[in-house]
């Protein structure tokens, strides 16, 4: 028989999880907290995980990849500093939650994810939604997405060893990058600033992240 959720309790849940999760952690910012407030994450999980949707850590979406923590997702978002004017590059779709996020916060969103089925899936999930400035596109994003280049924000959601050049490369001077940087099972979430001849970089909290592959990404 299939598992049925109430929406109610699943919206009292989301409540819940703004917050005890991201507010009470911090994260202030009222257009951040209210985006999480709308966007339905149960969505973003399949049937078996969605009573888990608004739990306080990540949930597998399929070929061994994960949707992140919501407070992750919440500081790296907030990190980001959108106003709503940007254009965004996020390398590592999944299953397109935090996509979602960013489209209510910027003005366009390119998602490049390196699995053809994650793509599709966030397509789906995203379906109905009403939201029409995200743009997914199948491939290594450790290349970027040079037709749409340049961005005002670059977020990675995979570890990456190195920030790839072609990244910075199609950042804008002003811009910043979010990205987990580091080691294979642990890193350092970095915000990088692309100044006029040099990079300033933040680091923000340690973390843990699926590796990111491709040209730049871990092999093995
Ligand atoms: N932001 C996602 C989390 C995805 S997990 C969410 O909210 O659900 C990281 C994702 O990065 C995985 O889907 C993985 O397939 C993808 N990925 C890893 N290396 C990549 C690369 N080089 N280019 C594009 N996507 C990549």
């Amino acid at each position: 028989m299939k598992k049925m959720v109430d929406i109610k309790s699943l919206s009292n849940r989301r409540s819940n999880m703004v917050e005890t999760q991201i507010k009470r952690r911090g994260i202030d910012n009222e257009r951040v907290l209210q985006t999480f407030r709308n966007v339905p994450r149960h969505k973003f999980v399949t049937e078996e995980y969605q009573a888990d949707a608004y739990s306080d850590h990540p949930l597998p979406i399929g070929n061994g990849q994960t949707i992140s923590q919501p407070y992750i997702v919440a500081l790296m978002t907030s990190e980001l500093q959108l106003t709503g004017d940007e254009k965004v590059l996020e390398i590592g779709t999944g299953s397109g939650y935090q996509t979602a996020i960013l489209a209510h916060l910027a003005k366009e969103v390119h998602s490049v994810e390196l699995i053809p089925q994650l793509s599709n899936l966030a397509k789906r999930n995203l379906l109905g939604l009403e939201i029409n400035n995200i743009f997914l596109h199948i491939g290594d994003g450790c290349m970027g997405w040079p037709d749409a280049a340049p961005y005002e924000r670059i977020l990675i959601t995979a570890a990456a060893p190195e920030i790839p050049e072609k990244l910075i490369g199609q950042l804008q001077i002003n811009g910043r990058i979010v990205s987990p940087v580091g080691g294979r099972w642990r890193q350092m979430l970095e915000v990088w600033i692309k100044e006029k001849n040099h990079i300033r970089k933040n680091q923000i909290l340690p973390v843990v992240f699926v590796p990111l592959r491709g040209a730049n990404g871990w092999q093995d």
